[in-house]
């Protein structure tokens, strides 16, 4: 024994609140004790001995006097400090084990070791090695639940030994034993005890103190007697099989190795946990899928709908400009209206910003041929209607210009029309004269059927303007004017060219223009506001979800208490208790995040199955974001319950029912 005590209290009192003001719990404790050292600390039941035993293995703190560990005072240490001394110099048994019930044997005894960052290898075979020379070579796989009391206790013995213990604090530790488990922990304390361990044993009972080589007396916190106890058996100073000397300490790997060890073992506590309460689990996790699926599924179905939106007007033509008689589509009186008449469009024409202009008229109309009849929108329009509007020719030709100025009764019908005219022969369209209204046409050309709005079903067919207006409206006033912008010509300048000229030319300005550029924007913005506006519901679903994983983590901290009270007694840094509860929930939204993205995946492939309209356009960065955002759920709302855990007092949670 060295002159110096490995531990020395000086005037140690140790207060509790209670009612207005404190009780003393232990008062003038006044105790050296030397390395090596077997000692048993005595007394009634509430007389303070696990008091001044959590003060010694430094879980607790005095409220006054001086408590130094190998010559270094005690308190001015914070918190990670003092875990650091559990670590590397106590080791801690307790009446009632307190093993974690999903870790087996070796799972159990190496946790000091993680925390010491031991590498694994090491670890588990140390574990292995010390459970062995317990004579629990053959339960290293079993969890407690499957051990027996006196085989738990010296898994919980082993667990005190793993990082070396220089001191062995053991609380009643067969108190909870019959008496042959009882006898063999008292064994293995004096065997530790012959190996170099300083051991402190707290116990009410004469017959287990009798085995210490001191014993120290408490009553009421005070201590009442300390003397050697020469009937103490000596144990053979048995060889030691297990080399677990109390300075050997493991050697450690490096930072880095450590902390990814730690982190291994937070992820591996995570996912015990999430399988321990499946259902509670997948519950939670459900908050967090659905609206991670939602938010992805509405992304993709509002790119979709842009997407195909985009692509009817671009079918529509590039930067054309449409101008309409009347104030704006609402116009009641634009039907009445007569004054955008066929001069407007020839002025136009001779415009430089003017790449085509067609003068357009519409009505509708019956088609026949032989026995079928249709109804179709009949379009006048001029020549350069087809190049402007970017129709495609299926066969035959367009009519020419001079068929425009003389009221041909040429004909193009679209592909809707050509097969429900036509349904019955097989026979080309191209020459067949059919009737429109009562006028005989016919026909020159088929198209493609148009991509534009709701034109799917429609039939569809094109005469010149003027035999339109003359043949069946009687009237030569236009529907609208359709104008191609010239290449090199900005759309928006085009449009107010146009207005002013139609404007002076008019007198006033009794007419719109659709823009198709104006048209892409405005749905466009349409379509994001409305992905916005979803993602916005999603997002709320997700905090709701959030607050469900936040409640979860709440749960699951206060039924770990106990947990988090044996993992501190080892040795575990608050971070490292906060780690575990922020990688649980982290992990729990993971999940949920992945299982979500693949939900709204399935929507997509579901839509696209049952032959629906809607489009699904998924895009990385979304999904990337689903991921991340899922990340910081659980971060933000892992955070409050994991601080909570970390800020735990570890003999107040230890002793948590
Ligand atoms: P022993 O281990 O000798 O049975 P303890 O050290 O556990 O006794 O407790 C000693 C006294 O301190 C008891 O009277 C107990 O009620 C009191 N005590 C222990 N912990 C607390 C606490 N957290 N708050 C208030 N009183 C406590
Ligand atoms: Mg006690």
């Amino acid at each position: 024994m060295s002159d110096e005590p490995l531990i020395s209290l000086r005037g140690v009192r140790r207060e509790y609140p209670a009612g207005e003001g404190t009780v003393a719990v232990l008062a003038d404790v006044d105790l050296d004790i030397g390395a090596g050292e077997f000692i048993a600390i005595m007394g009634a039941s509430g007389s303070g001995k696990s008091t001044l035993m959590n003060i010694l293995g430094c879980l607790d703190r005095a409220t006054a006097g001086d408590y130094r560990f190998a010559g270094r005072p005690t308190a001015d240490l914070d918190p990670d400090d003092l875990a650091e001394l559990r670590r590397e110099h106590f080791g801690f048994i307790f009446q009632r084990y307190h093993l974690l019930s999903e870790l087996s044997a070796i799972g159990n005894t190496e946790i000091p070791a993680i925390y010491a960052g031991v590498s694994a290898e090491e670890r588990r075979a140390r574990a292995r090695a010390i459970l062995t020379r317990l004579g629990l070579a053959d339960r290293l796989g079993h969890r407690p639940g499957q051990l027996s009391g006196g085989q738990q206790q010296r898994v919980s013995i082993a667990r005190a030994l793993m990082n070396g213990a220089d001191v062995v604090l053991a609380d009643e530790p067969t108190g909870a034993l019959d008496r042959r488990s009882g006898e063999e922990v008292l064994k293995i304390l004096a065997e530790l005890n012959a190996e170099g361990h300083t051991v402190i044993l707290v116990t009410h009972d004469h017959d287990v103190a009798r085995r210490a080589r001191r014993i120290v007396e408490l009553s009421d916190g005070r201590i009442v007697s300390d003397r050697p106890n020469e009937a103490a058996p000596i144990e053979a100073d048995a060889a030691s099989a297990l080399g677990s000397g109390p300075s050997e300490t493991p050697a450690s790997v490096g930072v880095l190795g450590a902390a990814l060890a730690r982190f291994q073992e937070s992820f591996r506590m995570a996912v015990l946990a999430m399988f321990a309460h499946r259902l509670r689990t997948f519950l939670t996790m459900l908050g967090i899928v659905i609206g991670i699926a939602s938010v992805v599924a509405m992304v993709a179905l509002g790119e979709g709908s842009r997407r195909k939106v985009l692509s009817n007007i671009s079918s529509l033509g590039t930067n054309t400009l449409e101008i309409f008689p009347g104030k704006d589509f609402g116009d009641v009186r634009s039907a009445k209206i007569k004054t955008l008449v066929l001069s407007d469009a020839e002025a136009l024409a001779r415009q430089t910003f003017a790449a085509g202009v067609t003068p357009t008229v519409a009505t509708s109309s019956t088609l026949r041929f032989g026995a079928i009849e249709a109804s179709a929108q009949v379009n006048g329009v001029g020549v350069d209607y087809f190049t402007v509007r970017g129709v495609k020719l299926l066969s035959g030709r367009f009519f020419d210009a001079a068929a425009a100025r003389a009221m041909s009764q040429e004909i193009v019908i679209d592909e809707n029309t050509a097969k429900t005219l036509f349904a019955d022969t097989t026979e080309s369209p191209i020459g067949k004269v059919i009737l429109v209204g009562k006028v005989p046409c016919t026909v020159i050309g088929v198209t493609q059927k148009q991509q534009g709005f709701g034109s799917s079903g429609n039939l569809s067919v094109f005469l010149a303007y003027t035999t339109v207006q003359v043949r069946f409206l009687g009237d030569t006033s236009l529907r609208s004017i359709l104008l191609r912008v010239a290449d090199d010509v900005d759309t928006s300048l085009a449009d107010e060219a146009t207005t002013a000229f139609l404007t002076r030319r008019h007198g006033s300005k009794d007419f719109f223009i659709l823009n198709t550029d104006d048209i892409r924007q405005t749905i466009t913005a349409t379509t994001t506001t409305l992905t916005l506006l979803i993602a916005a519901i999603a997002v709320i679903s997700l905090v709701v979800g959030g607050i469900g994983v936040m409640n979860i983590m709440l749960v699951s901290v206060s039924e770990r208490v106990k947990e988090i009270g044996v993992r501190m007694a080892v040795g575990a840094r608050r971070s490292d208790i906060l780690q575990q509860f922020l990688t649980e929930a982290v992990l729990v939204c993971l999940i949920g995040g992945v299982l979500g993205v693949g939900l709204a995946f399935a929507a997509g492939l579901a839509f696209a199955l049952f032959g629906s309209s809607f489009v699904f356009v998924y895009s990385a960065t979304t999904i990337l974001a689903a991921f991340l955002c899922s990340t910081l759920i659980g971060v933000v709302f892992g955070w409050l319950p994991a601080h909570g855990a970390a800020l735990l007092d570890p003999v107040a949670a230890l002793s948590r029912d």
